[in-house]
């Protein structure tokens, strides 16, 4: 399977700071030679068409950092999965840490979102992941069969889903786990996942401060097919470091 690398910008840049680093993306993925991960952005929802304008020759893909359940109707603030797919999204995040924190999504929540991207034609990029205390507590395994379980439609196989395993403590941090917790979780999600929805190529990303400096041995660890980044995703030479940095499949 061909790994992914998923920029996330999150709620960072402007109209002219987002064309000038899609651009750079776009140019250094032109310019590259040897085979390289996919590689797709997420930026904040209003410059979404923007960066869709400046890549649109596809070599890059377009992502969105959420979406609704709901096709349409009345919902004052939200952007249905059917409207990202309509202005040129293949992936969108659901369940990222900070939406379930700042939100207070549940894993139903985030299991309808990822129902609705599957059903508009996206590829939901299913988050999941461990505070501090939960994994101080021991419960790091507990807690990934939970949201993995909850979080996931049961339409969802490996070609229609990514998941990515984002440590709560590890994001934005500059704390990563080692290699070896990283492949043991890792481990976990693909179980669970086959038990439920049966094998094939699952993309399971990496999330978590993941750098330049760090990402050839982070995403080296066994069962990863990649990474979600946020900071390091702003800027596009430590972007690139990772791109290239990281195993194709
Ligand atoms: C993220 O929020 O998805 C993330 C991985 O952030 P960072 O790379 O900044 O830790």
């Amino acid at each position: 399977m061909r790994a992914l690398i998923a920029g996330n910008w999150k709620m960072n840049g402007t109209s002219a700071s987002a064309r000038a680093l899609a651009e750079a993306v776009a140019g250094k993925l032109k310019g590259a030679v040897g085979p390289l991960p996919e590689v797709a952005l997420c930026p904040p929802g209003p410059l979404v068409p923007i960066v869709g304008w400046v890549i649109r020759d596809g070599a890059v893909a377009l992502g969105a950092q959420d979406c609704h359940p709901k096709e349409k109707g009345a919902h004052t603030g939200d952007t249905s999965a059917w409207l990202l797919k309509d202005v040129g999204c293949k992936y969108v995040i659901v369940g990222h840490s900070e939406r379930r924190a700042d939100h207070g999504e549940t894993d139903a929540l985030v299991q309808s979102k990822a129902a609705a991207a599957q059903s508009a034609g996206l590829i939901p990029i299913v988050c999941v992941g461990e505070t501090e205390a939960e994994r101080d507590r021991g419960e790091t395994a507990a807690i990934i069969k939970r949201q993995v379980e909850g979080s996931l439609p049961p339409g969802a196989t490996a070609e229609n889903t990514v998941i990515a395993y984002e440590p709560v403590w590890a994001i934005g941090t500059g704390r990563t786990p080692t290699v070896p917790e990283i492949a043991e979780v890792h481990r976990q999600i693909r179980a669970l996942f086959e038990q439920r929805h049966g094998g094939g190529s699952l993309r399971i990303l990496y999330g978590g401060s993941v750098k330049g400096s760090n990402a050839a041995q982070v995403l080296a660890a066994e069962g990863v097919n990649g990474a979600l980044v946020g900071g390091a995703s702003l800027d596009a030479v430590d972007f690139w470091k990772i791109i290239e940095g990281c195993p194709v499949g």
